[in-house]
């Protein structure tokens, strides 16, 4: 059927979707969330400490952000907004052959779309030609040295969380056999693995970080942003402080697997002579509920094709969730309902999806759909006779404004809202049962059409025309009322529906999480049928669905092929099954 015309007859809903279209876009309240690490910033501005608070937040450009890196982006840029600081977005890049271009940008829209804005956006690789500077300082000072042991050789002298490590025979190279070495690394003199340049600190240290660090390695890979300037690449610990103090942070805010590594972060900024000097604090990452929170896990489902790319509305991808309907708003709302604190902890899901719930309630856009079709013909409305009702956009929020829906002898119901043997509390449709249909009138079931292999094909009702608008005069008491679509009106529509990706509240903790992923995370519903007021072409506005759900437009859906995707459920109905379960 002919869209553009059946849109030209209806009440255009373009006022609304502009509206929403805005919202979804305005970047997110901000709220007085005090944790311990607004406290420590709190003391530093009181005692004269800092003047000017900058944060980062530093990924990895080795795969698309998560739920875990929102509580970071909502953590670092919210202080800086908050303390009228800076915040930058740095890309902490030193492993070049997991990183590249399409995760650089990947993580700059995401961070847009949460609603924040960065100061700067550099490379930690902008600056490979100051730690290069850096490293030879070391080396000059005598606190750094080229080591030309094996890795096995290095791993095995590293000792164990027991037991001490063992110096290398080349600890105690002189300082112009080091610095040639060095330089002869940076030149191309070597292959991958000869050499490495380590810290000279403790071998016999209780922590492991501090028994001689590694440095740099050589590593004959182009670099996305460096391309093939160098051979040699500076590791993790020596570049993220290093970058930091050149960008003039003053909190650098880290999970507390990090902890152990501040001593090393220390270590590097109390032996050289930096611009500025950052302190390193650490935060509980988030776990939550039935989800990964790991990149390279993640990766893991991508690459072997267990979900549609990175941008699955089943992942806890930035991405995915943006794909799936949820507003950056029930994001950073959720970051801040579960703080940030010292103390592992794993988030349950239903506070996510509650403050998802909870969003979209206040914004999403009312609408029918059918997404299990059954037809009713209505027997004594005339053939020839259609008719329209006003239905309301958002119950609560007149600005909203209302919609057309076209009502006519031929309308689709919801196969679970029939049933032939009904129990007496089923309050839907059955046969000698009378029902409301929203908006419009009180059916009854009168006959029950089957195919020829005795599939129920379509119901016989009548209506009363008395009821017109849901209330009867005599009185009659109706208690079921249940959605519906004009069969001539409706547009037919693919409908996916989402579940948990997986069935374990921890895969991660599975020795596989393949194991426990839900076989039945999605359901594709071919043949649903929409009321004709809906938007087919793109994922910017929210539908609820009446009784269904929260509903968005899929990317690359057009009005010849429309697929919505099911963002939530309107209840938890999982809060069910693990009570009864
Ligand atoms: P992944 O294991 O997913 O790669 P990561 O910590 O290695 O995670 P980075 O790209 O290095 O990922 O992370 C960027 C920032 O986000 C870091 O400061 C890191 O501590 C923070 N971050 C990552 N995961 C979480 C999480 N689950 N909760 C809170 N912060 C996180
Ligand atoms: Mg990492």
């Amino acid at each position: 059927m002919n869209l553009g015309l059946q849109r030209d007859r209806l009440k255009s809903v373009d006022s609304i979707s502009l509206q929403i279209h805005s919202m979804s876009h305005s970047s997110a309240d901000s709220s007085d969330s005090s944790n311990f690490i607004r406290d420590i910033i709190d003391a530093d501005l009181a005692s004269g400490k800092h003047a000017r608070i900058v944060t980062r937040f530093p990924p990895e450009p080795n795969g698309y952000l998560h739920i875990g890196h929102a509580k970071s982006i909502c953590l670092n840029f919210g202080i800086a907004r908050d303390y009228g600081g800076d915040c930058n977005l740095r890309f902490d890049d030193t492993n070049p052959e997991k990183e590249s271009v399409e995760y650089v940008n990947s993580i700059r829209r995401d961070v847009e779309w949460l609603g924040f804005h960065w100061h700067s956006n550099p490379f930690a690789s902008d600056y490979f030609d100051q730690l290069y500077g850096y490293a030879v300082d070391l080396v000059k000072q005598g606190k750094a040295y080229v080591d030309s042991q094996s890795a096995d050789e290095m791993r095995a002298n590293r000792g164990t969380l027991k037991q001490p490590g063992v110096d290398s025979p080349n600890r105690n190279r002189g300082v112009e056999e080091n610095m040639r070495l060095f330089e002869a690394m940076k030149n191309d003199e070597f292959a991958d693995g000869e050499h490495v340049l380590r810290a000279k600190i403790d071998m016999q240290s209780p922590n492991i970080n501090m028994r001689d660090p590694v440095l740099y390695r050589i590593r004959h890979v182009t670099h996305h942003n460096t391309g093939d300037k160098w051979c040699i690449y500076p590791l993790y610990d020596f570049t993220h402080g290093l970058s930091d103090a050149i960008e003039g942070v003053t909190h650098s805010l880290c999970t507390l697997e990090f902890e152990d590594h501040r001593p090393l972060y220390d270590w590097i900024l109390d032996n050289l002579e930096t611009p500025s000097r950052p302190e390193q604090t650490e935060f509980a990452r988030l776990q939550l509920e039935y989800s990964l929170t790991s990149k390279r896990k993640l990766n893991q489902l991508v690459t072997g094709g267990h979900v549609d790319g990175w941008d699955d509305p089943r992942m806890l991808t930035i991405s995915g969730m943006r794909r799936r309907g949820f507003t950056p708003e029930s994001i950073v709302n959720f970051c801040d309902m579960i703080g940030v604190t010292k103390k592992d902890s794993t988030i349950e899901m239903g506070v996510l999806e509650t403050s998802l719930r909870d969003n979209l309630n206040a914004r999403a856009v009312r609408r029918m759909a059918v997404i299990n079709p059954l037809k009713v013909i209505i027997e004594n409305y005339p053939e020839d006779q259609e008719e329209v009702f006003s239905g309301a956009n958002h119950p609560q929020n007149p600005d909203y404004g209302t919609r057309e829906v076209p009502f006519s002898r031929e309308i689709y119901i919801e196969r679970e809202d029939f049933m032939e043997d009904a129990p007496r509390k089923f309050f839907r449709l059955s046969p000698g049962r009378e029902v409301r249909l929203r908006f419009a009138y009180y059916i009854t079931c009168k006959e029950v059409l089957r195919d020829e292999a005795g599939e129920i094909e379509a119901l016989v009702c009548t209506y009363d025309p008395q009821s017109r608008g849901g209330s009867s005069p005599d009185g009659r008491k109706v208690k079921g009322t249940i959605h519906w679509v004009s069969a001539h009106h409706a547009v037919s529509a693919t409908v996916n529906l989402y579940d948990r990706l997986f069935t374990s509240t921890n895969p991660g903790a599975a020795a596989d999480f393949h194991q426990a992923l839900n076989p039945e995370s999605l359901v594709v519903m071919p043949e649903a049928k929409l009321e004709p007021a809906i938007e087919l072409t793109d994922n910017a506005i929210a539908y609820q669905f009446e009784r269904l759900g929260y509903f968005i437009s899929d990317y690359g859906s057009t009005s010849d092929n429309p697929v919505f995707n099911r963002t939530m459920t309107l209840r938890d109905s999982w809060a069910k099954i693990e009570k009864s379960g």
